[in-house]
């Protein structure tokens, strides 16, 4: 371990003022050290567990500055951890008392629709891509959480709304721009820097830091989708899971166990009973979905039904933003629960950690953020 280390994040920051300073005038974004104003809201990540106090947070604007922060953590020793949209449960997009590369401002987003491709900056987040391609009526698959950033999903494979239709959302990924541990920027696909194009296709975040990614378009000129809610019981939710298998591929249903969230569209008399809070998907004509969803609508008497036609980002990415919160503690289906001990910290073989004094409300703190620190405004006004 290297000695800086082993003392706190203001000390070592002081004692690596002159060098701090140097780079921070050699990049086009901007260092966030203790102290700052805006250091504490910089920091924080949406789950938290987690108070890492990095040294700084260098908020980058491109490949370059990312190169040069990875070189000045070479030179100096210094662990980095980087961010897109620090979703991650185990909170290695921060590091306490090393140096966090923050995506968040790569923002950058160029959609060609004759060639049905997409440069996405890493710091976008699934929402606000989504948002962009409804108004071309195009896709790509991302996660069920608005919030989630393209950064770390992609990297990790990537399953949602339109994956029993397209697959993986890195089926869809045809290049990235990546920054190595040595500096290097690289533009990597089939043929360039194929094995590095093969490992971040789900291999995580350890094989450089991606800066952009290629996705290919896929045309959704009609889609059906939004929440099904229904009772809990066993029955019903066999019958949800049967009807989920043999439902045609346009559809794909993601459903929640969990606590009825105090949404206006469901009774109050219900909020905080256990229900089953469906997302569903459908990739195709209003006609035909409501043949794919009347098995699910059959199953009881829905305690709502907000399944409609309309863009994707509204139908069911406007709505996951606002009970997120809440369903990250509900047993994913798709998940990793264990029905004799609920669900499972994916850090660790233990149980979920308990909500801290901020509640299980990942956007509590952001709501404080000034216009402009904090882009997603999914969180911040949901
Ligand atoms: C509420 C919620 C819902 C979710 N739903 C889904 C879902 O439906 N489908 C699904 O597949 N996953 C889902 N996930 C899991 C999610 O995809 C992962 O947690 C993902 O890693 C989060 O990405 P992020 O960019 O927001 O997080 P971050 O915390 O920013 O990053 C996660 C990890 O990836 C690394 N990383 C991030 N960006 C880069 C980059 N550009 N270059 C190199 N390394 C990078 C980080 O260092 C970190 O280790 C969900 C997670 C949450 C919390």
């Amino acid at each position: 371990m290297n000695v800086l280390m082993r003392v706190g994040a203001a000390e070592t920051s002081r004692a690596l003022a002159p060098a701090i300073e140097v780079l921070g005038s050699r990049l086009a974004g901007q260092l966030v050290l203790p102290g700052d104003e805006d250091y504490e809201i910089a920091r924080a990540l949406p789950h938290l567990n987690w108070d890492h106090k990095p040294i700084f947070i260098a908020l980058v604007r491109d490949a370059a500055d990312v190169a040069d922060v990875v070189d000045f953590a070479r030179r100096n020793g210094l662990e980095i951890a980087v961010r897109s949209g620090g979703h991650s449960v185990c909170g290695h997009s921060s590091a306490d008392r090393g140096i966090v590369i923050d995506l968040r401002e790569l923002k950058g987003l160029d959609i060609d629709t004759e060639a049905r491709t997409v440069w996405a900056g890493s710091g976008l987040t699934a929402g606000e891509v989504s948002r962009a391609l409804d108004e071309h009526q195009m896709v790509v698959g991302f996660g069920d959480t608005a919030s989630v950033g393209i950064g770390g999903l992609t990297l990790g494979g990537g399953m949602g709304y339109m994956s029993r239709r397209l697959g993986l959302t890195i089926d869809a990924l045809l290049a990235a721009e990546i920054v190595t541990a040595s500096g290097d920027i690289l533009f990597v696909d089939e043929t360039h820097e194929p094995d590095l194009f093969w490992a971040i296709r789900g291999g995580g975040g350890n094989f450089g830091i991606v800066t952009r990614f290629m996705y290919r378009l896929h045309p959704l000129p009609d889609f059906v989708g939004g929440p099904l809610v229904l009772p809990a019981t066993a029955e019903i939710l066999a019958g949800f899971v049967n009807a989920a298998k043999a439902a045609p591929d346009e559809l794909t249903a993601i459903l929640m166990v969990m606590p009825a969230p105090p949404m206006p569209f469901l009774p109050e008399a219900i909020h905080g009973q256990t229900v089953l809070f469906a997302m569903m998907a459908y990739a195709g004509s209003p006609e035909t979905a409501a043949h794919a969803l009347a098995p699910f609508r059959s199953l009881a008497m829905p305690l709502a039904d907000l399944v409609r036609p309309g863009p994707l980002f509204e139908h069911v990415y406007a709505r996951t933003a606002r009970h997120a919160s809440r369903s990250f503690s509900a047993l994913h289906l798709h998940g990793q629960h264990d029905a004799r001990t609920g669900p499972r910290d994916p850090c660790s073989s233990g149980p979920l950690p308990r909500p801290n004094a901020h509640g299980s409300d990942p956007c509590a703190r952001r709501r404080g953020v000034r216009p402009g620190q904090h882009r997603d405004r999914l969180c911040s006004s949901s």
